[in-house]
């Protein structure tokens, strides 16, 4: 039989080769349906785009969240965006649709940008977590730990000037810190390069409206600093 080393080798030659369908007898298949989904993944880091990327990554198994998602959900918007929104995990629409932000709490973000002059295709818009957490629950960290590369992925590929995490736990998930929202607002950290800032989730704001002027101006702030 051949050793795994092997038979990794031989898939990866391939794939390299154009090959993405393998004839095999029936009860081999599992465990090598797992090999060729872990190939493509541990590839992805070098992905050239984030087509590339998208393909390698959508059937991804690394956290229990794949047994319940409906939808993988990659992210959208230019690939050459100055701005890069990232919420924290896709809801229940999102799940559905398979794109980010397109639920109520997306159709805000819709708003404030068209009020900013930006559309949605000339932004990037993603979320740390690509599978819907059952009942919309925060991100575990192992759920983290497992898809927070794929962002990391996404923002060497876009290259933004800036990042905006909309809400307090998409905000402390990736600076990983403990500080509030209050304390972070307004303030500009690094992430993966870029500069990073936090203003109040879409969400929040449908549920308490007099966070969308502070919104506002936080973004007007974000195109401020990249007009600089
Ligand atoms: N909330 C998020 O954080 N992300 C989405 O995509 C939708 C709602």
């Amino acid at each position: 039989m051949r050793r795994k080393s092997d038979l990794d080798k031989y898939l990866r030659q391939q794939l390299d080769l154009g090959y993405e369908e393998f004839y095999l007898p029936l009860e081999s298949r599992p465990s090598l349906e797992k090999s060729v989904a872990a190939l493509a993944i541990d590839d992805f880091a070098n992905s050239q785009s984030l087509e590339q990327l998208e393909r390698s990554i959508e059937n991804c198994r690394r956290c229990p969240l794949w047994e319940t998602r409906t939808r993988f959900v990659f992210g959208e918007g230019s690939p050459h965006a100055e701005i890069l929104f990232v919420g924290e995990a896709p809801g229940r629409e999102e799940d559905i649709q398979g794109r980010p932000f397109v639920g109520r709490a997306g159709k805000m973000l819709d708003k404030m940008l068209v009020d900013l002059g930006l559309s949605r295709g000339e932004v990037y818009i993603a979320n740390i977590l690509k599978s819907r957490p059952p009942e919309n629950r925060d991100p575990l960290p192992d759920e983290v730990e497992a898809c927070e590369p794929y962002l990391h992925a996404q923002i060497k590929l876009i290259r933004p000037k800036v990042i905006c995490a909309l809400g307090r736990i998409a905000a402390q998930t990736l600076l990983k810190t403990k500080m509030g929202l209050g304390e972070m607002r307004g303030r500009w950290f690094d992430y993966q390069g870029a500069k990073f800032m936090v203003t109040y989730h879409p969400a929040a704001i449908l549920r308490t409206m007099s966070y969308l002027e502070p919104t506002m101006a936080d973004l007007r702030k974000l195109l401020k600093e990249l007009r600089k």
